[in-house]
Protein backbone atom coordinates (compact mmCIF):
# COMPACT_ATOMS: atom_id res chain seq x y z
CA UNK A 1 0.00 0.00 0.00
CA UNK A 2 1.53 3.15 -1.19
CA UNK A 3 -0.21 6.20 1.15
CA UNK A 4 -1.40 6.57 4.56
CA UNK A 5 -4.52 8.86 3.65
CA UNK A 6 -7.98 7.31 4.64
CA UNK A 7 -8.01 5.69 0.99
CA UNK A 8 -4.61 3.52 1.70
CA UNK A 9 -5.81 3.07 5.32
CA UNK A 10 -8.84 1.71 4.97
CA UNK A 11 -8.03 -0.46 1.89
CA UNK A 12 -5.03 -1.80 4.09
CA UNK A 13 -7.24 -2.02 7.27
CA UNK A 14 -10.04 -4.26 5.53
CA UNK A 15 -6.59 -6.54 4.02
CA UNK A 16 -5.20 -7.37 6.99
CA UNK A 17 -8.95 -8.39 8.43
CA UNK A 18 -9.03 -10.60 6.16
CA UNK A 19 -5.93 -12.07 5.90
CA UNK A 20 -3.49 -10.65 3.68
CA UNK A 21 0.04 -9.32 4.74
CA UNK A 22 -0.38 -5.71 4.18
CA UNK A 23 2.88 -3.36 4.24
CA UNK A 24 1.72 0.56 4.18
CA UNK A 25 4.63 2.80 3.39
CA UNK A 26 3.96 6.55 4.12
CA UNK A 27 5.78 9.17 2.94
CA UNK A 28 4.97 11.79 5.56
CA UNK A 29 5.70 11.52 9.64
CA UNK A 30 1.76 10.59 10.43
CA UNK A 31 -1.30 8.86 8.97
CA UNK A 32 -4.33 10.34 7.51
CA UNK A 33 -3.20 12.74 4.28
CA UNK A 34 -4.86 15.48 4.45
CA UNK A 35 -7.63 14.78 7.10
CA UNK A 36 -4.72 14.99 10.11
CA UNK A 37 -3.63 16.99 12.58
CA UNK A 38 -0.06 18.40 13.25
CA UNK A 39 1.71 19.81 16.17
CA UNK A 40 2.54 23.02 16.19
CA UNK A 41 5.71 24.55 17.69
CA UNK A 42 3.99 26.12 21.14
CA UNK A 43 2.66 22.56 21.32
CA UNK A 44 -0.84 22.65 20.00
CA UNK A 45 -2.59 19.97 17.65
CA UNK A 46 -3.97 21.68 15.26
CA UNK A 47 -6.22 19.82 12.40
CA UNK A 48 -4.71 20.60 8.65
CA UNK A 49 -8.36 22.08 8.32
CA UNK A 50 -11.79 21.19 10.44
CA UNK A 51 -13.03 17.97 8.57
CA UNK A 52 -16.68 16.88 8.84
CA UNK A 53 -18.32 13.69 8.17
CA UNK A 54 -22.37 13.75 7.51
CA UNK A 55 -24.49 10.93 8.62
CA UNK A 56 -25.11 9.27 5.45
CA UNK A 57 -21.32 8.70 4.58
CA UNK A 58 -21.78 4.79 5.51
CA UNK A 59 -18.32 3.92 4.76
CA UNK A 60 -16.40 6.23 6.47
CA UNK A 61 -18.37 5.46 9.46
CA UNK A 62 -17.30 1.59 9.18
CA UNK A 63 -13.70 2.57 9.04
CA UNK A 64 -13.78 4.38 12.29
CA UNK A 65 -15.38 0.99 13.49
CA UNK A 66 -13.01 -0.79 12.65
CA UNK A 67 -10.10 0.80 14.12
CA UNK A 68 -11.93 1.90 17.16
CA UNK A 69 -12.55 5.57 16.59
CA UNK A 70 -16.51 5.57 15.88
CA UNK A 71 -16.84 6.92 19.42
CA UNK A 72 -14.75 9.77 19.12
CA UNK A 73 -17.23 11.37 16.24
CA UNK A 74 -20.07 13.19 18.06
CA UNK A 75 -23.02 13.77 15.93
CA UNK A 76 -25.03 16.98 16.02
CA UNK A 77 -28.71 17.07 15.15
CA UNK A 78 -29.42 21.01 14.96
CA UNK A 79 -27.33 23.09 12.20
CA UNK A 80 -26.98 26.72 12.89
CA UNK A 81 -27.02 29.55 10.44
CA UNK A 82 -26.59 33.28 11.41
CA UNK A 83 -26.50 36.27 8.74
CA UNK A 84 -24.83 39.57 8.42
CA UNK A 85 -26.74 41.18 11.02
CA UNK A 86 -26.40 38.48 13.31
CA UNK A 87 -29.41 36.41 13.30
CA UNK A 88 -29.60 32.97 14.01
CA UNK A 89 -31.77 29.88 12.40
CA UNK A 90 -31.46 26.28 12.69
CA UNK A 91 -32.17 23.05 11.02
CA UNK A 92 -32.91 19.84 12.01
CA UNK A 93 -35.04 17.14 12.08
CA UNK A 94 -38.73 16.70 13.08
CA UNK A 95 -40.60 13.42 13.28
CA UNK A 96 -42.47 14.04 10.08
CA UNK A 97 -41.38 10.74 7.86
CA UNK A 98 -38.73 11.71 4.27
CA UNK A 99 -38.65 14.05 2.49
CA UNK A 100 -40.51 16.07 5.01
CA UNK A 101 -38.42 16.07 8.00
CA UNK A 102 -36.74 19.32 7.35
CA UNK A 103 -40.36 21.15 6.50
CA UNK A 104 -41.03 22.08 10.13
CA UNK A 105 -37.35 24.44 10.29
CA UNK A 106 -37.23 25.00 7.08
CA UNK A 107 -40.84 27.00 7.40
CA UNK A 108 -39.24 28.72 10.78
CA UNK A 109 -36.09 29.88 8.44
CA UNK A 110 -35.59 33.57 9.14
CA UNK A 111 -33.07 34.23 6.21
CA UNK A 112 -35.32 33.07 2.89
CA UNK A 113 -38.41 34.58 1.66
CA UNK A 114 -41.54 32.98 0.70
CA UNK A 115 -40.14 33.30 -2.42
CA UNK A 116 -36.74 31.92 -2.31
CA UNK A 117 -38.63 29.08 0.07
CA UNK A 118 -40.97 28.52 -2.49
CA UNK A 119 -38.91 27.73 -4.99
CA UNK A 120 -36.35 25.76 -3.06
CA UNK A 121 -39.46 23.32 -2.25
CA UNK A 122 -40.07 22.47 -5.85
CA UNK A 123 -36.96 21.95 -6.97
CA UNK A 124 -36.20 19.44 -3.93
CA UNK A 125 -39.91 17.59 -4.38
CA UNK A 126 -38.59 17.57 -8.28
CA UNK A 127 -35.24 15.85 -7.04
CA UNK A 128 -37.30 13.59 -4.20
CA UNK A 129 -39.85 12.07 -6.59
CA UNK A 130 -37.02 11.45 -9.22
CA UNK A 131 -35.65 9.38 -6.40
CA UNK A 132 -32.73 11.16 -6.43
CA UNK A 133 -32.05 11.45 -10.14
CA UNK A 134 -34.33 13.93 -12.25
CA UNK A 135 -33.65 13.68 -15.78
CA UNK A 136 -31.68 16.25 -18.09
CA UNK A 137 -28.64 17.06 -15.59
CA UNK A 138 -25.96 15.10 -17.65
CA UNK A 139 -22.62 17.40 -18.01
CA UNK A 140 -24.92 20.53 -17.03
CA UNK A 141 -23.36 22.51 -14.21
CA UNK A 142 -25.45 23.18 -10.92
CA UNK A 143 -25.68 26.81 -11.26
CA UNK A 144 -27.48 25.65 -15.16
CA UNK A 145 -30.15 23.22 -12.94
CA UNK A 146 -31.13 26.01 -10.34
CA UNK A 147 -31.65 28.67 -13.22
CA UNK A 148 -33.59 25.96 -15.09
CA UNK A 149 -35.71 25.01 -11.67
CA UNK A 150 -36.41 28.74 -11.49
CA UNK A 151 -34.25 29.42 -8.19
CA UNK A 152 -34.76 33.30 -7.01
CA UNK A 153 -31.64 34.60 -6.28
CA UNK A 154 -32.06 35.03 -2.56
CA UNK A 155 -32.10 30.65 -2.47
CA UNK A 156 -29.22 30.11 -4.73
CA UNK A 157 -27.29 32.52 -2.84
CA UNK A 158 -28.35 31.80 0.64
CA UNK A 159 -29.35 28.68 0.59
CA UNK A 160 -27.93 26.42 -2.73
CA UNK A 161 -24.40 27.86 -2.03
CA UNK A 162 -24.35 27.85 1.33
CA UNK A 163 -24.92 23.97 1.49
CA UNK A 164 -22.74 22.97 -1.89
CA UNK A 165 -20.00 25.27 -2.33
CA UNK A 166 -18.47 23.65 1.39
CA UNK A 167 -19.58 20.72 0.67
CA UNK A 168 -18.02 19.88 -2.94
CA UNK A 169 -15.28 22.82 -2.71
CA UNK A 170 -16.21 23.94 -5.82
CA UNK A 171 -18.40 27.33 -7.23
CA UNK A 172 -21.96 26.37 -8.41
CA UNK A 173 -21.08 27.18 -11.46
CA UNK A 174 -18.21 24.80 -11.99
CA UNK A 175 -19.78 22.05 -10.17
CA UNK A 176 -21.68 19.00 -11.93
CA UNK A 177 -25.26 19.20 -10.96
CA UNK A 178 -25.67 15.09 -10.47
CA UNK A 179 -23.13 16.15 -7.31
CA UNK A 180 -25.37 19.22 -5.67
CA UNK A 181 -27.90 17.10 -6.29
CA UNK A 182 -26.79 13.55 -4.56
CA UNK A 183 -26.21 16.12 -1.50
CA UNK A 184 -29.79 17.17 -0.91
CA UNK A 185 -30.92 13.83 -2.03
CA UNK A 186 -29.04 11.73 0.42
CA UNK A 187 -27.99 14.62 3.36
CA UNK A 188 -31.17 16.13 3.44
CA UNK A 189 -34.20 14.47 1.72
CA UNK A 190 -33.70 10.83 1.27
CA UNK A 191 -33.68 10.01 5.27
CA UNK A 192 -34.09 11.75 8.44
CA UNK A 193 -30.06 10.94 9.82
CA UNK A 194 -28.29 11.47 6.68
CA UNK A 195 -27.99 15.43 7.28
CA UNK A 196 -26.66 14.73 11.07
CA UNK A 197 -22.92 16.01 11.19
CA UNK A 198 -20.53 14.13 12.61
CA UNK A 199 -17.76 16.24 14.12
CA UNK A 200 -14.31 14.42 15.54
CA UNK A 201 -13.64 15.60 19.43
CA UNK A 202 -9.83 14.60 19.03
CA UNK A 203 -7.30 15.90 16.36
CA UNK A 204 -7.72 13.99 13.16
CA UNK A 205 -4.46 12.05 13.48
CA UNK A 206 -5.14 10.55 16.57
CA UNK A 207 -8.15 9.08 14.97
CA UNK A 208 -5.67 6.92 13.01
CA UNK A 209 -3.93 5.22 15.83
CA UNK A 210 -6.25 1.79 15.60
CA UNK A 211 -5.37 1.36 11.77
CA UNK A 212 -1.72 1.18 12.22
CA UNK A 213 -2.51 -1.78 15.31
CA UNK A 214 -5.01 -3.57 12.88
CA UNK A 215 -2.36 -3.92 10.36
CA UNK A 216 0.74 -4.50 12.45
CA UNK A 217 -1.71 -7.33 14.55
CA UNK A 218 -1.95 -8.88 11.32
CA UNK A 219 2.15 -9.59 10.95
CA UNK A 220 1.68 -6.41 8.34
CA UNK A 221 3.77 -3.09 9.10
CA UNK A 222 3.06 0.50 8.65
CA UNK A 223 6.37 2.60 7.67
CA UNK A 224 6.09 6.48 8.25
CA UNK A 225 8.78 8.77 6.69
CA UNK A 226 8.59 6.35 4.02
CA UNK A 227 8.28 7.55 0.65
CA UNK A 228 8.43 5.93 -2.58
CA UNK A 229 10.21 7.29 -5.54
CA UNK A 230 9.24 4.98 -8.65
CA UNK A 231 6.47 2.18 -9.36
CA UNK A 232 7.66 0.00 -11.41
CA UNK A 233 5.57 -1.70 -14.21
CA UNK A 234 6.88 -4.46 -16.46
CA UNK A 235 4.20 -5.89 -19.32
CA UNK A 236 0.76 -4.51 -17.04
CA UNK A 237 2.23 -6.08 -14.19
CA UNK A 238 3.21 -4.26 -10.51
CA UNK A 239 7.25 -5.32 -10.60
CA UNK A 240 8.34 -3.47 -7.35
CA UNK A 241 8.85 -0.36 -5.82
CA UNK A 242 11.76 2.25 -5.49
CA UNK A 243 11.78 4.16 -2.28
CA UNK A 244 13.12 7.71 -1.66
CA UNK A 245 16.51 6.16 0.00
CA UNK A 246 16.93 3.86 -3.23
CA UNK A 247 16.23 0.70 -1.94
CA UNK A 248 14.26 -1.42 -3.66
CA UNK A 249 10.68 -3.41 -2.26
CA UNK A 250 9.01 -6.20 -3.87
CA UNK A 251 5.49 -7.10 -3.30
CA UNK A 252 2.63 -9.73 -4.71
CA UNK A 253 0.51 -6.91 -5.12
CA UNK A 254 0.54 -2.80 -4.55
CA UNK A 255 -2.75 -0.52 -4.46
CA UNK A 256 -1.17 2.90 -4.72
CA UNK A 257 -3.37 5.30 -2.91
CA UNK A 258 -1.13 9.01 -3.50
CA UNK A 259 -2.79 11.69 -4.95
CA UNK A 260 -3.27 11.81 -8.83
CA UNK A 261 -0.54 13.85 -9.47
CA UNK A 262 1.52 12.11 -7.75
CA UNK A 263 0.31 8.86 -9.32
CA UNK A 264 1.58 10.11 -12.43
CA UNK A 265 4.90 11.19 -11.72
CA UNK A 266 5.78 7.75 -10.12
CA UNK A 267 4.42 5.44 -12.57
CA UNK A 268 6.15 5.15 -16.27
CA UNK A 269 5.16 7.94 -18.64
CA UNK A 270 3.30 5.66 -21.31
CA UNK A 271 0.52 4.75 -18.40
CA UNK A 272 -0.66 8.71 -18.78
CA UNK A 273 -0.70 8.73 -22.85
CA UNK A 274 -4.09 8.66 -24.59
CA UNK A 275 -5.57 5.30 -24.47
CA UNK A 276 -3.43 3.78 -21.77
CA UNK A 277 -4.53 3.38 -18.11
CA UNK A 278 -3.82 6.89 -16.57
CA UNK A 279 -5.25 9.05 -19.92
CA UNK A 280 -7.31 11.05 -18.19
CA UNK A 281 -5.50 12.01 -14.90
CA UNK A 282 -3.97 15.13 -16.44
CA UNK A 283 -8.02 16.40 -17.03
CA UNK A 284 -8.97 16.22 -13.08
CA UNK A 285 -8.24 19.84 -11.82
CA UNK A 286 -8.04 21.19 -8.24
CA UNK A 287 -9.45 23.34 -5.74
CA UNK A 288 -8.40 25.36 -2.77
CA UNK A 289 -10.03 25.66 0.80
CA UNK A 290 -8.35 27.89 3.26
CA UNK A 291 -9.06 27.86 6.69
CA UNK A 292 -8.12 30.11 9.56
CA UNK A 293 -7.42 29.83 13.22
CA UNK A 294 -8.04 32.25 16.27
CA UNK A 295 -7.34 31.89 19.59
CA UNK A 296 -8.60 34.52 21.56
CA UNK A 297 -8.57 34.87 25.42
CA UNK A 298 -11.80 34.71 26.39
CA UNK A 299 -15.02 33.13 25.19
CA UNK A 300 -16.94 34.73 22.20
CA UNK A 301 -18.82 31.94 20.83
CA UNK A 302 -21.65 29.29 22.28
CA UNK A 303 -22.65 26.99 19.44
CA UNK A 304 -20.44 24.13 19.02
CA UNK A 305 -20.19 25.43 15.04
CA UNK A 306 -21.81 28.07 12.81
CA UNK A 307 -22.69 28.34 9.33
CA UNK A 308 -22.73 32.13 7.90
CA UNK A 309 -24.79 33.62 4.89
CA UNK A 310 -23.71 36.71 2.95
CA UNK A 311 -19.99 36.04 4.41
CA UNK A 312 -17.11 34.53 2.23
CA UNK A 313 -16.60 32.90 5.41
CA UNK A 314 -18.54 29.68 5.28
CA UNK A 315 -17.94 27.80 8.58
CA UNK A 316 -17.02 28.47 12.06
CA UNK A 317 -15.96 25.86 14.08
CA UNK A 318 -16.01 26.51 18.29
CA UNK A 319 -12.66 23.98 18.40
CA UNK A 320 -12.28 24.49 22.18
CA UNK A 321 -16.22 23.05 22.51
CA UNK A 322 -15.85 20.37 19.68
CA UNK A 323 -12.45 19.21 20.94
CA UNK A 324 -13.27 19.59 25.02
CA UNK A 325 -11.92 21.15 27.56
CA UNK A 326 -11.41 24.54 27.01
CA UNK A 327 -7.95 26.24 26.28
CA UNK A 328 -6.24 22.48 27.33
CA UNK A 329 -3.43 21.86 25.34
CA UNK A 330 -2.55 18.46 26.76
CA UNK A 331 -4.87 15.04 27.71
CA UNK A 332 -6.76 14.31 24.61
CA UNK A 333 -4.48 16.91 22.93
CA UNK A 334 -6.64 19.63 22.54
CA UNK A 335 -5.39 22.85 21.02
CA UNK A 336 -6.17 25.90 22.76
CA UNK A 337 -4.87 29.15 23.64
CA UNK A 338 -2.24 29.74 25.83
CA UNK A 339 -4.72 31.16 28.32
CA UNK A 340 -6.40 28.32 29.70
CA UNK A 341 -10.24 29.95 29.56
CA UNK A 342 -9.60 31.54 26.21
CA UNK A 343 -11.25 30.33 22.95
CA UNK A 344 -9.83 28.48 19.45
CA UNK A 345 -11.81 28.62 16.78
CA UNK A 346 -11.22 27.35 12.72
CA UNK A 347 -13.23 28.96 10.13
CA UNK A 348 -13.23 27.86 6.72
CA UNK A 349 -13.51 29.16 3.33
CA UNK A 350 -13.63 26.41 0.40
CA UNK A 351 -13.09 26.93 -3.12
CA UNK A 352 -11.13 30.07 -1.80
CA UNK A 353 -9.76 30.60 -5.40
CA UNK A 354 -9.55 34.58 -4.48
CA UNK A 355 -7.79 33.80 -1.52
CA UNK A 356 -4.73 32.03 -2.78
CA UNK A 357 -2.96 35.07 -3.79
CA UNK A 358 -3.52 37.54 -0.93
CA UNK A 359 -1.07 37.37 2.04
CA UNK A 360 -2.54 35.86 5.02
CA UNK A 361 -2.46 39.00 7.59
CA UNK A 362 -5.12 40.71 4.74
CA UNK A 363 -7.36 36.85 5.06
CA UNK A 364 -6.84 37.26 8.87
CA UNK A 365 -8.35 41.22 9.09
CA UNK A 366 -10.64 40.30 6.93
CA UNK A 367 -11.87 36.71 8.62
CA UNK A 368 -11.55 38.87 11.59
CA UNK A 369 -14.38 41.48 10.34
CA UNK A 370 -16.53 39.06 9.30
CA UNK A 371 -16.29 37.43 12.97
CA UNK A 372 -17.58 40.41 14.37
CA UNK A 373 -20.57 40.91 12.61
CA UNK A 374 -21.66 37.24 13.73
CA UNK A 375 -19.58 36.48 17.10
CA UNK A 376 -19.82 40.51 19.06
CA UNK A 377 -17.91 39.59 21.15
CA UNK A 378 -14.88 38.69 19.70
CA UNK A 379 -14.78 42.75 18.97
CA UNK A 380 -13.36 43.12 22.51
CA UNK A 381 -11.58 39.74 23.08
CA UNK A 382 -7.84 39.91 23.07
CA UNK A 383 -6.43 37.59 19.75
CA UNK A 384 -3.85 35.90 21.68
CA UNK A 385 -2.80 34.30 18.06
CA UNK A 386 -3.88 33.79 14.28
CA UNK A 387 -2.73 31.38 11.40
CA UNK A 388 -4.00 30.51 8.25
CA UNK A 389 -3.33 27.28 6.21
CA UNK A 390 -4.00 27.83 2.65
CA UNK A 391 -4.40 23.97 0.94
CA UNK A 392 -3.83 24.82 -2.80
CA UNK A 393 -4.63 21.37 -4.16
CA UNK A 394 -7.11 20.47 -1.53
CA UNK A 395 -9.33 18.43 -3.84
CA UNK A 396 -10.07 17.69 -7.07
CA UNK A 397 -12.81 20.12 -8.86
CA UNK A 398 -16.00 18.32 -9.36
CA UNK A 399 -16.56 20.28 -12.68
CA UNK A 400 -19.11 19.20 -14.93
CA UNK A 401 -18.82 15.76 -16.46
CA UNK A 402 -15.42 15.09 -14.18
CA UNK A 403 -16.41 11.34 -14.07
CA UNK A 404 -15.51 10.67 -17.38
CA UNK A 405 -11.75 11.01 -16.28
CA UNK A 406 -11.60 9.24 -13.35
CA UNK A 407 -9.91 5.52 -13.21
CA UNK A 408 -11.82 2.57 -11.86
CA UNK A 409 -10.07 1.20 -8.97
CA UNK A 410 -9.15 -1.77 -10.89
CA UNK A 411 -7.14 -0.76 -14.47
CA UNK A 412 -6.79 -4.44 -15.95
CA UNK A 413 -3.05 -4.61 -14.71
CA UNK A 414 -3.49 -7.87 -12.99
CA UNK A 415 -1.65 -7.40 -9.74
CA UNK A 416 -1.83 -3.24 -9.64
CA UNK A 417 -4.58 -1.00 -8.37
CA UNK A 418 -5.61 2.15 -7.59
CA UNK A 419 -7.24 4.24 -4.84
CA UNK A 420 -7.88 7.51 -3.31
CA UNK A 421 -10.53 10.06 -3.73
CA UNK A 422 -10.20 10.71 -7.33
CA UNK A 423 -10.80 7.52 -8.10
CA UNK A 424 -14.48 6.63 -9.77
CA UNK A 425 -16.64 6.08 -6.37
CA UNK A 426 -19.88 8.10 -8.02
CA UNK A 427 -18.47 10.31 -4.67
CA UNK A 428 -16.74 13.60 -4.74
CA UNK A 429 -13.09 14.23 -3.14
CA UNK A 430 -15.09 13.78 0.48
CA UNK A 431 -13.34 11.25 3.35
CA UNK A 432 -16.36 9.59 2.29
CA UNK A 433 -15.22 8.70 -1.08
CA UNK A 434 -11.82 8.12 -0.16
CA UNK A 435 -12.85 4.94 1.69
CA UNK A 436 -15.07 3.82 -0.63
CA UNK A 437 -12.19 3.92 -2.92
CA UNK A 438 -10.13 2.18 -0.36
CA UNK A 439 -12.93 -0.38 0.05
CA UNK A 440 -13.53 -1.13 -3.94
CA UNK A 441 -9.35 -1.01 -4.10
CA UNK A 442 -8.92 -4.43 -1.15
CA UNK A 443 -11.82 -6.25 -3.29
CA UNK A 444 -10.19 -5.73 -6.74
CA UNK A 445 -7.11 -7.16 -4.93
CA UNK A 446 -8.80 -9.83 -3.20
CA UNK A 447 -11.08 -11.28 -6.44
CA UNK A 448 -7.84 -11.23 -8.56
CA UNK A 449 -6.58 -13.99 -5.57
CA UNK A 450 -9.80 -15.73 -6.00
CA UNK A 451 -11.40 -14.60 -3.08
CA UNK A 452 -14.73 -12.97 -2.80
CA UNK A 453 -14.34 -10.40 -0.03
CA UNK A 454 -16.45 -7.37 -0.04
CA UNK A 455 -16.10 -4.30 1.92
CA UNK A 456 -18.19 -1.54 0.21
CA UNK A 457 -21.11 -0.68 2.44
CA UNK A 458 -24.59 0.13 1.32
CA UNK A 459 -26.06 3.75 1.48
CA UNK A 460 -28.22 5.01 4.10
CA UNK A 461 -31.51 3.70 3.36
CA UNK A 462 -33.70 5.72 2.50
CA UNK A 463 -36.84 5.92 4.33
CA UNK A 464 -40.54 7.31 3.94
CA UNK A 465 -41.89 8.70 0.51
CA UNK A 466 -38.51 8.76 -0.84
CA UNK A 467 -38.05 5.12 -0.43
CA UNK A 468 -41.36 4.50 -2.64
CA UNK A 469 -39.88 7.13 -4.91
CA UNK A 470 -36.23 5.65 -5.02
CA UNK A 471 -37.75 2.01 -5.52
CA UNK A 472 -40.19 3.39 -8.42
CA UNK A 473 -36.82 5.35 -10.24
CA UNK A 474 -34.72 2.15 -10.06
CA UNK A 475 -37.63 0.15 -11.44
CA UNK A 476 -37.87 2.32 -14.57
CA UNK A 477 -33.95 2.85 -14.85
CA UNK A 478 -33.56 -0.93 -14.67
CA UNK A 479 -36.74 -1.06 -17.75
CA UNK A 480 -35.05 1.31 -20.04
C1 LIG B 1 -8.51 21.59 3.70
C2 LIG B 1 -9.36 20.37 3.45
C3 LIG B 1 -10.61 20.25 4.06
C4 LIG B 1 -11.39 19.13 3.82
N1 LIG B 1 -12.58 18.99 4.47
C5 LIG B 1 -13.28 17.85 4.33
C6 LIG B 1 -14.45 17.61 5.10
O1 LIG B 1 -14.85 18.42 5.94
N2 LIG B 1 -15.11 16.44 4.92
C7 LIG B 1 -14.70 15.50 4.03
O2 LIG B 1 -15.33 14.45 3.92
N3 LIG B 1 -13.57 15.70 3.28
C8 LIG B 1 -12.87 16.83 3.41
N4 LIG B 1 -11.73 17.03 2.69
C9 LIG B 1 -11.34 16.02 1.69
C10 LIG B 1 -10.64 14.83 2.32
O3 LIG B 1 -9.61 15.28 3.19
C11 LIG B 1 -10.02 13.97 1.23
O4 LIG B 1 -11.00 13.68 0.26
C12 LIG B 1 -9.46 12.67 1.75
O5 LIG B 1 -8.77 12.84 2.95
C13 LIG B 1 -8.54 12.08 0.67
O6 LIG B 1 -7.95 10.89 1.13
P1 LIG B 1 -6.97 10.08 0.16
O7 LIG B 1 -6.46 8.93 0.94
O8 LIG B 1 -7.65 9.81 -1.12
O9 LIG B 1 -5.78 11.08 -0.20
P2 LIG B 1 -4.67 11.74 0.76
O10 LIG B 1 -5.29 12.09 2.05
O11 LIG B 1 -4.06 12.83 -0.02
O12 LIG B 1 -3.62 10.58 1.01
C14 LIG B 1 -2.53 10.31 0.16
C15 LIG B 1 -1.36 9.89 1.03
O13 LIG B 1 -0.27 9.48 0.19
C16 LIG B 1 0.93 9.95 0.78
N5 LIG B 1 1.96 10.01 -0.27
C17 LIG B 1 2.07 10.91 -1.26
N6 LIG B 1 3.14 10.64 -2.02
C18 LIG B 1 3.72 9.54 -1.51
C19 LIG B 1 4.85 8.76 -1.87
N7 LIG B 1 5.59 9.09 -2.92
N8 LIG B 1 5.16 7.69 -1.11
C20 LIG B 1 4.39 7.34 -0.04
N9 LIG B 1 3.32 8.05 0.35
C21 LIG B 1 2.98 9.13 -0.38
C22 LIG B 1 0.54 11.32 1.32
O14 LIG B 1 1.47 11.79 2.28
C23 LIG B 1 -0.83 11.03 1.91
O15 LIG B 1 -0.77 10.61 3.24
C24 LIG B 1 -10.93 18.13 2.91
C25 LIG B 1 -9.69 18.26 2.31
C26 LIG B 1 -8.90 19.36 2.58
C27 LIG B 1 -7.55 19.45 1.95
Amino acid sequence: MIGGGLAGLSSAVALAETGFRVHLLEKRPHLGGRATSYTLPDGSEVDNCQHVTLGCCTNLSDFYKRVGAADKIRFYDRLYFVDKEGKRSTIEASWLPPPLHMAPSFVKFGALSLADKRAIASALLEVARAGGKPAGVEGISMLDWLHRTKQTPGAIERYWRVVLVSALDEELARMDARYGIEVFWKAFLGSRKGYRVGIPTVPLAQLYEGGKLAVEKRGGEVRLRCGVREIRIEGKRFAGAILDDGSALAADACIAAVPQETLLNLTPKEMAQAGHALEGLSHLENSPITSAHFWFDRPVMSEPFLTLLDHATQWVFNKTLLIGGAGSRNGNGAAGANDKNGQYLQLVISASYDLVQRPRQEIIEMCRKELAEVLPATKSAGLVKATVIKEVNATFSPAPGVDRWRPRQDIGFGNFFLAGDWTSTGWPATMEGAVRSGYLAAEALAAAVGRNDKFLQPDMPFEGLCKVWAEKAARSRSKS
